[in-house]
């Protein structure tokens, strides 16, 4: 049986290669860079002992049972709640847009019924359908909380108008009528005790899992291979011959600091006169551990250039039909699987991406068994 190679050691291409492993696969795993777990990375900082996400903040939250079993095999989850703060027009504001946000910034004392019909009549029921982030505001909650919280840390976020962005970003957070400032809707949500690297380096510790790093796999080396799970970007595994796909990367200004910075692991800056969209000071992202330093890092968004490390998929409509075309080239290639973020080019969370990842294991298993061959992608990157 031909070896499997996987190129890269985030989430996806781990659980993979784990999977796979335990089917009795042997599977060589190459990661460019010189750690695991991608943007999820973590690790200790060396002047001040803090557990640091070194990507910018990730927490994990799923409703999915078998990720949720799946990932607790690997660390012990630490109970935690996302809870955003917002810094908006001189006040600070409970995240995401919720009872307390409304009386706080009207100055009333609505109950739940009062705000929810306050809020129906602040929104433009004129648009029906709305078709971009702006117009998914306006419809929902009406132009004055659209630009308190909404406007300005999306054109930092973003560099466009939410009149050109897809309405699908916003949808991303909920709008609640009771005092629930739980960042997330999710049934589970933890932050693992040693953090998210030591979570894909014990993923990988098997057997039948050789981990090459850094090493970079081309296309070349797929022929040594039965199959060859790519996670790397699409566009760059045919050497961006349509062009780049468009991605915003993050720039962190890191300050350490004695004690308690701002007293909240995230807060928003929703004003466009700020120049960071977001400040997460890390110890708090571990607050069973005690900790006296502290790292802070002010989250500066921008276009990804071609030396700078991918973030969030932008998308748009030029994007789409450069996808488009990629998606073309990725079906006619064979023994080629695209997998995660960068290999289907969308804007996934942790539990998607792991989800996803048992999801293809399960498939090139049922693929050997009826002797057909693997699909290029097992979710298509067009929806
Ligand atoms: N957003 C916003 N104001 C906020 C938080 C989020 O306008 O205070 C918008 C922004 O466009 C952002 C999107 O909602 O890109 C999704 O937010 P989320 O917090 O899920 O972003 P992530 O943590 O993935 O960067």
């Amino acid at each position: 049986m031909k070896k499997i190679a996987i190129a890269g050691a985030g989430f996806s291409g781990a659980v993979i290669a784990r999977e796979l492993a335990e089917r009795g696969h042997r599977v060589d795993v190459f990661e460019t860079r010189p750690h695991v777990a991608g943007n999820c990375h973590t690790e200790r900082d060396r002047q001040t002992g803090v557990l640091v996400h070194v990507y910018g903040p990730h927490i994990f939250h799923t409703s999915d049972e078998r990720v949720w079993a799946y990932i607790r095999r690997f660390d012990e989850f630490m109970p935690f709640v996302n809870r955003v703060k917002a810094h908006a027009r001189g006040g600070v504001y409970s995240l995401p847009v919720n009872l307390m946000t409304i009386n706080q910034l009207f100055g009333r004392q609505f109950s739940p019924q009062e705000a929810r019909d306050f809020v129906t009549k602040l929104a433009d029921q004129s648009i029906t359908e709305p078709r971009s982030f702006e117009e998914q505001a306006l419809r929902f909650v009406g132009r004055e909380i659209y630009e308190t919280f909404f406007r300005g840390y999306t054109r930092k976020q973003w560099g466009m108008e939410p009149a050109e962005l897809p309405a699908s970003i916003l949808k991303r957070l909920p709008v609640r009528f009771n005092y629930d400032d739980n960042y997330y809707a999710s049934k589970y949500q933890g932050i693992p005790r040693h953090g998210y690297s030591y979570i894909v380096e014990r993923i990988l510790d098997h057997p039948g899992v050789t981990l090459h790093m850094p090493a970079r796999f081309n296309r070349e080396m797929a022929r040594d291979y039965g199959h060859v799970f790519y996670s790397g970007p699409i566009d760059a595994w045919f050497g961006h011959a349509e062009g780049r796909l468009g991605y915003r990367t993050l720039d962190f200004e890191v300050l350490r600091e004695k004690g308690d910075y701002q007293g909240n692991p995230v807060i928003n800056y929703c004003d466009e006169s700020v120049p960071w969209t977001r400040i997460a000071e890390h110890k708090h992202f571990a607050p069973w551990e005690e900790q006296e330093q502290s790292v802070i890092y002010r989250e500066h968004s921008r276009f990804c250039g071609p030396e700078d490390t991918p973030y969030y998929p932008i998308r748009l409509v030029n994007d789409k039909a450069l996808l488009e075309r990629y998606v073309a080239k990725a079906k006619a290639e064979p023994n080629v699987t695209f997998i995660g973020r960068l290999g289907t080019y969308r804007y996934l969370d942790m539990h998607i991406t792991i989800g996803e990842a048992l999801a293809s294991a399960d498939r090139f298993a049922l693929a050997r068994e009826k002797d057909e061959p693997m699909p290029a992608f097992c979710i298509d990157p067009l929806t």
